[in-house]
């Protein structure tokens, strides 16, 4: 299982995090009510908040994202944020735009990578994929098996012949035989399964709009049911990326 948040710094709990409208009081130097990074009256940096990164954009939390916008606004801020232009300005002011900075191309980053953005918003959801993962880890360990990934159940068929002939592929190699019909039919099933694996990232943007009317209309039900049926796509993403690099090792070797 491939530990999905790795390269993402997390915030512990959701619970954490404030919401935008909240992250707005007096600016320290000035006093006036201030911007999010910015006061709106001195124009001086404030310190950072622990937003999520949606709203470090203000953004609200839906997946349908304007790139453009997203870009704008990410080039914008990385200007005024730049810690060159505060060299000789108070010393917090410094710290506070080299924190800013980070945290903005942290958000940047994971916001800008469709699937990043989605698994980034399933985890301010409350889903623990690295968790399940590491639980799954943990029993195959405890058990002295070698941990697998659950087959999705309308690839079991198709994967179980998949890994007979693979097997096949590494005797014959393993006795120095060729056989390119084999290899070609193994070939021809690699690009199926990374057609899938594309076709499934269309399948979530579907999703994203349903997510997205799903915030505006307050369902929770619905929302739940939404997030379910992303963290089933990208199991399924990750299981057929994962399957197609076995397979290119398999024929690589
Ligand atoms: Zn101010």
């Amino acid at each position: 299982m491939v530990n999905l948040f790795m390269t993402n710094p997390w915030p512990k709990t959701s619970s954490s995090l404030i919401v935008p409208g909240e992250a707005t009081s007096a600016c320290w130097s000035c006093g006036t009510m201030r911007a999010e990074h910015f006061c709106s009256a001195c124009g001086k940096v404030q310190p950072p908040v622990p937003v999520d990164y949606f709203a470090f954009f203000g953004f609200p939390r839906k997946l349908n994202v304007d790139v453009a916008v997203l870009e704008r606004e990410f080039y914008q801020l990385s200007r005024k944020l730049h810690p060159d232009l505060y060299s000789r300005a108070d010393q917090r002011e410094q710290e506070w735009s080299l924190e800013q900075s980070s945290q903005l191309n942290d958000a940047y980053r994971t916001l800008k990578d469709p699937i990043k953005r989605t698994e980034y918003l399933l985890r301010l959801e409350g889903v623990e994929l690295e968790e399940q993962s590491r639980t799954a880890t943990d029993e195959a360990r405890a058990t002295g098996q070698v941990k697998k990934q659950v087959v999705p159940p309308d690839l079991l068929e198709e994967v179980f012949d998949l890994n007979m002939q693979l097997e096949e592929l590494k005797m014959q190699k393993k006795m120095g035989e060729d056989d390119p019909a084999l290899i070609e039919e193994i070939g021809r099933q690699k690009l199926e399964l990374e057609e899938k694996h594309e076709a499934l990232l269309e399948e979530l943007k579907r999703e994203w709009a349903a997510w997205d009317r799903a915030v505006d209309s307050g369902s929770e039900a619905e929302r739940v049911k939404i997030r379910d049926k992303m963290v089933d796509i990208l199991n399924r993403r990750n299981y057929l990326r994962n399957l197609a690099r076995d397979v290119n090792e398999v024929l690589e070797s």
